[in-house]
């Protein structure tokens, strides 16, 4: 039989499986796995890894944040992680306060549905937990939001626990996922004061005005309350050893906890914050970034099963949103690029420095990001799933600049950081959509993916 593809001769790599193999594709299917399969078109894939495509289960697309907005498009970003190795991501429903879930959700999907080169999802925030808005919980996840963020941090958006536990209880009934942003604001804000008091308000003092007991405290804290709620919680973006500790701790006493952290935390130096070569403001994003050995504490927590899964939290602003922020910290807008680097820079500084095993690099950055979403059809490679798939040279050595990735900023916070192994072709639903590292798919090519749990 001859199939539509087949990726010929790779090293099969799998979260349970390394194998060298054929996979064969029959339309948006993966057909077969095996030894010696014919196609009408054949990839040599020799010298490369074949992988299930990346999921990335956290970034902001043309998100309004405050006066600002992040800086990729749906178009322009999903390219970008196209390019990265990224055949799938979940991204975000702001509703405004006291605004219809449902209706939210559809003028969402209105910007990204016929933008999007990639499948994607939708994660549910609740910014306040009225009656009336969790009532529309049940909603949602019907039209497949399946899970729903909750932040203890921020103006407006900000949960106190009682509202907390009561949101979790909501998502707790339909079965959903909680993905939660935790950090003790309040605390924060009085150190903010007294930051600012003391003249405090240099991009440096950025990390020093968020310490990781404001994390670690609210890590215990939600996953306590998420736990008496009786929900599911996945502690988003953990940058310290004292925050995986109290998740640890939660997984041993057998609550449903689990936990991401992003390339940020686990690739970037200490010195960051006080360079002279590129400004501190590109580097400000909540939680900080912690440095050398908080990164190499969180390697050895993905590498023990503590740590789930890594996304980016892709939140690009532009240089000049950037620059605004300059003589203070406070008014910055907090996020940084990295829907296109993940993948390598995982395989850079998680296998070859030796902290994740190649299957573990599948299984964290691929594999439980797509189970643990509720993705349908993806993160595997086998019959019947969807053919999303990655060739991956693990020789190719790049050294990161703007220029080279697509994200629509001038700058990336990794310049200058050399990689080695980079995602060479990408394939989506049986479509090559990159090939060489360039984007050669259709444009508006993605579907909003329903999840369900
Ligand atoms: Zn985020």
């Amino acid at each position: 039989m001859t199939y539509d593809l087949v990726i010929k001769n790779g090293r099969i790599l799998t979260a349970a499986e390394d194998f060298r193999g054929d996979v064969a594709v029959s339309g948006e299917k993966i057909a077969a796995i095996g030894q010696n399969l014919r196609g009408t078109r054949e990839i040599d894939a020799q010298e490369l890894y074949v992988i299930p495509g990346a999921v990335d289960g956290h970034v902001h697309l043309q998100m309004p944040i405050a006066a600002w907005m992040t800086a990729d498009s749906f178009a322009q970003g999903t390219i970008a992680a196209a390019c990265g190795g990224v055949t799938s991501m979940v991204d975000f429903v702001e509703p405004d306060k006291g605004q219809d879930l449902v209706e939210a959700l559809n003028r969402r999907r209105e910007l990204a549905d016929g933008q999007v080169v990639i499948d994607y999802g939708l994660h549910m925030t609740l910014r306040d937990a009225t009656p009336a808005i969790l009532a529309q919980v049940p909603a949602a996840y019907a039209e497949g939001c399946a899970s729903f963020k909750l932040y203890t941090a921020y103006p407006g958006l900000y949960l106190a626990d009682d509202e907390l536990y009561r949101a979790l209880l909501a998502v707790a009934g339909v079965g959903g996922l909680a993905v939660v942003h935790a950090e003790n604001y309040p605390v924060i804000t009085e150190v903010w004061q007294r930051f600012a008091v003391e003249g405090k308000v240099a991009a440096r003092w950025h990390p020093h005005s968020r310490p990781t007991v404001t994390e670690a405290e609210a890590v215990n804290r939600v996953l306590s309350i998420a736990h008496l709620a009786g929900a599911r919680a996945l502690i988003f973006h953990l940058s310290c050893s004292e925050a995986a500790r109290e998740l640890a701790r939660a997984k041993e006493r057998g609550w449903a906890a689990f936990g991401e952290t992003c390339p940020q935390y686990l690739s970037l130096p200490d010195d960051i914050y006080e360079r002279q070569d590129m400004p501190a403001t590109w580097f400000i994003c909540q939680p900080p970034i912690r440095g050398q050995v908080q990164a190499e504490a969180l390697w050895q927590a993905l590498g023990a099963g503590v740590i789930d899964l890594i996304s980016t939290d892709h939140c690009p602003f532009s240089a000049e949103l950037k620059r605004q922020g300059e003589k203070n910290f406070m008014q910055t807008p907090g996020g940084v690029s990295g829907i296109e680097t993940r993948l390598a820079l995982a395989h850079t500084f998680g296998v070859l420095a030796g902290h994740i095993s190649l299957k573990r690099w599948v299984e964290v950055c691929c594999t439980f990001p797509a189970e643990l979403h509720g993705l349908p059809g993806k993160g595997h490679l086998t019959p019947g799933y969807d053919a999303d798939i990655v060739l991956f040279d693990p020789r190719r050595q790049v050294t990161y600049s703007a220029d080279r990735l697509h994200s629509n900023i001038t700058y990336t916070p990794y310049q200058g950081v050399t990689v080695t192994g980079v995602p060479v072709t990408t394939i989506s639903r049986g479509e090559v959509i990159v090939e060489n590292g360039d984007y050669v798919g259709c444009p508006g090519r993605g579907r909003f993916l329903k999840r369900q749990f």
